[in-house]
């Protein structure tokens, strides 16, 4: 007891004298220099009123001409101050009338007077420090939030080049321009143009967006500041707004330069539509990437590159003259891209030289950049664990399937012999009508080994990528889709859930002939219903209806009658040919995967 006691007082005591000394020492009169900011000391510096300049590390300790006292400063980080004060405009005749002297920091004075003044200092911040961990947990953020992740802006040169963005022609053409702007800005200066300040790359997820903007960062050899919207939202309030502060002050530091903020549809949706919470921060974030755009002079050779995949939400402020009001698009690639997309990424790999990336492209349509560089790995890795010392076309094309079904074979998953059945009519009568129909893409592989939620499936490919298809066409897709179903209803007289995918398909395929396409003579050549479809994106929003009650009945009567007379077709048809579909149902029994040339064999 006694012994605690007098620990006790020991450390009030000590507590005491450190903060006396503490306070004697902040109050020493007369010894407390003025602290004055840069751009003060530039525009007094611009004035002709500084003598000399003492940088002794971070502290500038200025004197000026008339013998004022002396008044500290405090230079940046890393940042000589001969430099910073030119960027804040003074001229290089203005500073040459400053005496700069330079001093090793910490020798002024001697040690031992440093030490007496720091040692209650590091006393009491000893204190603090226990006294903190004491109290609390994991709330150290807390402290650091703001400025923290401030430095993590590093603006590396990135290495990429347009060659290494495969197809993209059109957009690489747009992106030229801004290439030049920023190798050779005073060539649009001089003849008086405006530089564009925002450039708004717009695709869906995976079309290369981030790597064209680090390849026209690359082109031009500028740095690469980089951020994503979606980073703001996991902030406090407030701190996304100084963050793209700090992002903008440290990109104008080291202009010409690019700043790319991918996902930017994450601040910069619409204001005021926010579903549900505040999204005051959100709204700070998007006022202050303005503000700061808006801020640019005809000097800041900074240009901004955004990449979204919603850009039907983005506030048209963000889209207004001035800001982001170029608009590059990265679509899907057709197959010509998808083949030099392939070559991008099996350069530098051993290929055996049986394979033929033609036949890839041509398999995959639909896939995206990062679909494809996925498939040349998945295919790599394959190789790898065969032990092969090159990439081969086996191995790839396992790896399209892969990538295109999501997640590999799942041959463990149990299926009774009675479901497997079931399943191999159910692919084999769309693999027949297929088959049988003419304008109807050809089969390429069908399988009843499972996988990826599908009992099984085939796959069929067109020829070359479509962009226009006709009436006859879509047909054929409804009957092909149907095809599954009724071989199942055809041969067990009953049908199983197995059809849910295909029956949504066919429903959209005949509801889009009828309401969009004009292909229903009864209803003629109009649209129903509003529809906001991104056709890059290939996906509907919401549909608003703009027809009547009695208009409705009759789409849903003439949607029926497609999706019935193809019905009846397929019906016919199976029914004609029902000894194909058992001799292709049992092959597929026996071996579960038929390639193309197997399936003609078999059917010839
Ligand atoms: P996004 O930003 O549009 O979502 P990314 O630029 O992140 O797409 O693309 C992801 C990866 O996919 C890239 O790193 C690249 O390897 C590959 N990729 C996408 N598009 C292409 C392309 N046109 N050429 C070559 N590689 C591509
Ligand atoms: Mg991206
Ligand atoms: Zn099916």
């Amino acid at each position: 007891m006694g012994a605690n006691w007098s620990r006790n007082a020991f450390v009030y005591l000590l507590i005491v004298v450190a903060a006396a000394t503490l306070f004697i020492n902040i109050y020493r009169p007369g010894d407390a220099p003025q602290q004055i900011s840069l751009t003060e000391l530039a525009r007094r510096v611009q004035a002709g009123e500084v003598k000399t300049l003492l940088v002794s590390g971070d502290e500038l300790r200025v004197q000026f001409v008339d013998e004022a006292a002396p008044v500290l400063s405090r230079r940046e980080e890393g940042v000589p101050v001969t430099q910073t004060l030119r960027d804040l405009g003074v001229l290089p005749e203005q500073l040459a009338k400053v005496a700069l002297k330079y001093e090793a920091p910490g020798n002024t004075g001697s040690w031992l007077a440093l030490a007496v003044n720091l040692l209650p200092l590091l006393f009491i911040g000893a204190l603090f420090f226990i006294l903190f961990r004491q109290t609390q947990g994991g709330g150290n953020q807390a402290l650091s939030f703001g400025k923290s992740k401030a430095r993590v802006f590093t603006g590396d040169k990135p290495t990429v080049k347009f060659e290494d963005v495969a197809g993209s022609d059109e957009a690489k053409e747009e992106l030229k321009e801004v290439v030049e702007f920023l190798k050779e800005p005073q060539k649009f200066v001089a003849l008086g143009a405006r530089i564009p300040k925002g450039v708004l790359l717009v695709g869906p997820p995976g079309t290369g967006k981030t790597l064209m903007a680090k390849a026209v960062s690359g082109e031009a050899g500028v740095p690469f500041f980089s951020i994503s919207g979606s980073e703001f939202v996991e902030m406090f309030v407030g701190v996304g707004a100084s963050r793209v502060r700090d992002l903008f002050e440290q990109a104008k530091r080291n202009s010409p330069c690019i700043i790319f903020v991918d996902e930017i549809d994450a601040v910069g949706r619409y204001r005021g539509t926010g579903l549900g919470g505040s999204h005051d921060e959100r709204e700070q974030t998007l006022n202050q990437i303005l503000v700061e755009m808006d801020g640019f002079g005809t000097d800041t050779n900074v240009i901004l590159i955004a990449a979204t995949n919603r850009p039907d939400i983005l506030d048209p402020a963000l889209l207004r003259p001035g800001r982001f009001d170029r608009r590059v698009t990265m679509d899907r690639p057709d197959i010509v891209g998808r083949r030099a997309v392939l070559e991008v990424h099996v350069r530098g790999k051993p290929v055996e030289p049986g394979v033929d990336l033609e036949r890839i492209a041509r398999q995959t349509p639909g896939f995206v950049g990062a679909d494809l560089e996925n498939v040349v790995n998945e295919a790599a890795i394959l190789s790898a664990r065969r032990n092969k010392r090159a990439i081969g076309m086996q191995e790839l094309q396992e790896a399209v399937e892969r990538v295109g079904m999501g997640g590999p074979e799942r041959r463990s998953r149990l299926m009774s012999p009675q479901e497997k059945k079931v399943v191999a009519y159910h692919e084999a009568g769309h693999a027949l009508v297929s088959y049988l129909c003419k304008n109807s893409d050809p089969v390429q592989k069908i399988t009843i080994v499972p996988r990826g939620g599908a009992g099984g499936y085939v796959w069929r490919v067109a020829e070359k990528d479509r962009l226009l298809a006709k009436r006859a066409y879509f047909l054929d897709h409804i009957a092909v889709a149907l095809g599954g179903r009724v071989a199942e209803e055809l041969v067990f007289g009953d049908v199983s859930n197995g059809a849910s995918m295909d029956i949504q398909q066919l429903t959209q395929v005949a509801r889009a002939m009828v309401t969009r396409y004009g292909m229903s003579e009864k209803m003629g050549p109009l649209q129903f219903g509003q529809q906001d479809e991104l056709v890059f994106l290939g996906r509907d929003l919401a549909e608003q209806r703009d027809y009547s009650e009695e208009v409705a009945e009759e789409i849903d009567a003439e949607v029926h009658l497609l999706v019935d007379s193809a019905y009846h077709r397929v019906r016919a048809l199976l029914a004609e040919h029902v000894e194909l579909l058992h001799k292709l149902a049992n092959t597929l029994l026996e071996r579960e995967t038929l390639n193309a040339e197997e399936f003609a064999a078999l059917l010839a």
